[in-house]
């Protein structure tokens, strides 16, 4: 049994996509501040200073933490960047499928390579990043010692993966794309002991979406759709995560856990529809 006076994912080692920014750079914090090594990965050269940043602000707080690049659409380079994870930590026992784009245009003006690439990174990049982790849980099995499941994987959806979104159609089929990759994956490994689960976040402030917060009109515009009236912040997702990786959540798989201030719950309907 674990003990109660440890942090909660004391020992284990998780991998973050798109960790450089944003929701990604906030949830590794919080692992490594729950007592994980984590993985910070990033896609490409020019981001590699940011992903070492975020590394660096994991270290300052005593924590263990190295960058890893690929871009998570291409298949070598997952497997080359999982391979690398485990040759460094010695084993994998989170995963975080986070790294996402947004490619926005009215459907009639949006191109293929616009599809293509936000399918690619949102949805395409999550089940290659999954199925490394999962062949890397396989070989290692279970260590009672740091967690009941053989592994977990939490999959960055978004709200719209239920919610229709105007202009966006290939960010909104990819996240619900992700809703079913988790579902059906949960159902495909639940009776090996790992544990696959989603966060939809609302709008939170980072820079996937600045021109919705950066001004004050946009942001009253947005506190409409939001019925706890405020924006979300990345450590509101970061702190769903370390709970949804840890023993906490243990009986807990296949499931999309919202963290959006209500934008889900039809804020048009408040006075009566
Ligand atoms: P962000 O732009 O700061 O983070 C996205 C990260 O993904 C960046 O670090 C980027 O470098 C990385 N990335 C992009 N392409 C990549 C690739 N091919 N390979 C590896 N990494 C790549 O924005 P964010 O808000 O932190 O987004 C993180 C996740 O949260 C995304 O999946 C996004 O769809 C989701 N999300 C965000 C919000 C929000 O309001 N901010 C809401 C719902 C869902």
């Amino acid at each position: 049994m674990i003990g109660r006076d440890r942090p909660p994912l004391f020992g284990q080692r998780a991998l973050v996509t798109g960790a450089s920014s944003g929701i990604g750079a906030a949830v590794a914090h919080a692992l490594a501040a729950a007592g994980a090594a984590v993985g910070i990965n990033h896609p490409v050269p020019a981001t590699a200073a940011a992903a070492e940043q975020v590394a660096a602000g994991i270290r300052e707080i005593g924590g263990t933490a190295a960058a890893f690049q690929a871009d998570v659409s291409q298949e070598a380079e997952v497997e080359a960047m999982v391979a690398a994870f485990a040759d460094r930590f010695g084993r994998l026992d989170i995963l975080v499928a986070n790294a996402g784009v947004q490619r926005d245009a009215p459907v009639e003006r949006m191109t293929l390579a616009q599809w293509q690439q936000v399918l690619g990174v949102n949805l395409t990049g999550q089940f290659l990043c999954a199925r490394a982790a999962l062949r890397c849980f396989e070989r290692q099995g279970v260590d009672p010692d740091l967690s009941r499941a053989t592994g977990k994987i939490i999959c960055m959806s978004s709200v719209h993966e239920v919610i229709p979104w105007a202009g966006h159609v290939n960010y909104a089929a990819s996240k619900g794309g992700v809703a079913m990759l988790m579902k059906s994956l949960a159902q495909e490994v639940a009776s090996r002991g790992i544990r696959v689960n989603a966060i939809a976040p609302g709008a939170i402030r980072t820079p996937i979406n600045r021109q919705a917060w950066e001004t004050p009109e946009a942001l009253a515009a947005l506190l409409r759709l939001i019925p706890y009236g405020r924006i979300g912040e990345a450590e509101d997702i970061a702190n769903a995560a370390v709970w949804l990786a840890s023993d906490d959540s243990d009986y807990i798989t296949g499931t999309t856990l919202f963290v959006d201030g209500g934008m889900t719950l039809y804020p048009g309907f408040e006075d009566n529809g």
